[in-house]
């Protein structure tokens, strides 16, 4: 496929193209078959074993044992963080607010019980997360929420915090380095950045979790009855977790998440080099430099009419997908896992060239 341009979309965002043809292939012919992976039954041998694998995949990935599920949950992250605090929330919970999603988490805490806010950056329209030293824990909180990528924000926690406790919305980071997921009660992530198709959720419980659910109006929501039926309580997003098996077949070819990191770095730094040597033409909306996401590189230009013209011309030169969300304005640069390094260089050779005839 020669047509495919370098998409910096935030999400639904672009995969590898290897993944995309042979998923195209499963779904008109599985294996020779004559039918196709989305036209079986879920109960069936055929998914039974994409199902297997995936799980099986994703736990040698992360590095688990048995101590954690892993399931493909649907309704997005949105409903994993109200199904959250539907089955946790019991006196009250912490949330570190750093950006737009980890308050909509807390938003739907609030709804459902008592929500402290360890630390909220909202003053600072989100430029940064609340340093690790001022947070301010509660000793009997129920669990500790964080997002360790804010999408929309563009940082992220340089390292996973500890807590007996700790669940992550993980979802636009999901995968693109090591993470610490054997240490968590519950991480989460939409799988629409970083590992498929919208549509499924991945999400890591660790078991002794399943004791302290509340009881839920439906399965469906139940941590502990998806996990005993393999993520089938109902008909599960079956094509999507097929996407999903090819992401984690993809990545361990490639290596896993070390060498994931690794590239990622490579990424982030030549599109982050291109702001820091602009002279001030391009400003980085992240105060804190050690936060700064790998994932979501955000950053203005000295006007809209110049945001504008940089969106268009970078669009008729094959990169698609950079408008800044609207409270952040400017641009969104989006470099998940799928994309290669020559996107974030030719993005960031097009930044210079840009300022170069513009300042
Ligand atoms: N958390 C994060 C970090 C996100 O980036 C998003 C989506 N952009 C969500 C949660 C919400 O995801 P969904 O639309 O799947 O509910």
């Amino acid at each position: 496929m020669s047509n495919r341009i370098f998409n910096f979309s935030a999400g639904p965002a672009m995969l590898p193209t290897e993944v995309l043809e042979k998923s195209a292939v499963a779904l008109v012919d599985y294996q020779g078959k004559g039918f196709g992976i989305a036209e079986v039954s879920h109960r069936g041998k055929e998914f039974e074993a994409v199902n297997d694998e995936a799980m099986t995949l994703c736990k040698k990935l992360l590095g688990l044992g048995d101590t954690h599920d892993v399931l493909f949950l649907q309704g997005g992250a949105t409903m994993l963080f109200t199904t959250i605090a539907m089955n946790f929330l019991h006196g009250s919970a912490d949330y570190l607010v750093s950006g737009e999603w980890s308050k909509k988490a807390a938003g739907a805490a609030k709804d459902l019980g008592k929500a402290n806010v360890v630390g909220t950056t909202e003053a600072s329209n989100f430029d940064h997360s609340t340093p690790t030293a001022e947070w301010k824990l509660n000793e009997g909180a129920d669990y500790f929420h964080v997002c360790s990528n804010e999408t929309v924000h563009g940082h992220r926690l340089p390292a996973w915090p500890k807590h007996p406790n700790l669940i992550v919305d993980a979802s636009s980071e999901f995968m693109s380095r090591p993470h610490p997921v054997g240490d968590c009660a519950l991480v989460y992530g939409g799988a629409q950045k970083n590992l498929g198709p919208a549509g499924v959720v991945l999400t890591i419980v660790r078991k002794d979790m399943y004791a302290k659910q509340k009881k839920v109006p439906s399965k469906l929501w139940s941590f502990k009855d998806q996990a005993e039926g393999r993520s089938m309580v109902n008909t599960p997003p079956t094509f999507g977790i097929y996407i999903l098996l090819e992401v984690f077949r993809w990545l361990d070819a490639k290596g896993g998440l070390a060498a994931m990191e690794k590239i990622n770095e490579t990424k982030a730094k030549a599109i982050y080099d291109a702001i820091d040597a602009s002279n001030g033409f391009y400003k980085g909306t992240v105060s804190v430099k050690e936060q700064r996401s790998r994932m979501n590189v955000t950053y203005t230009l000295p006007s809209e009419e110049l945001t504008e013209e940089f969106i268009k011309t970078a669009s008729k030169a094959g990169m698609v997908g950079l408008k800044g969300y609207r409270t952040v304005g400017g641009i969104r640069a989006s470099i998940y896992n799928a994309m290669p390094v020559e996107g974030a260089q030719a993005l960031a050779t097009f930044m210079k060239d840009f300022a170069s005839k513009k300042s």
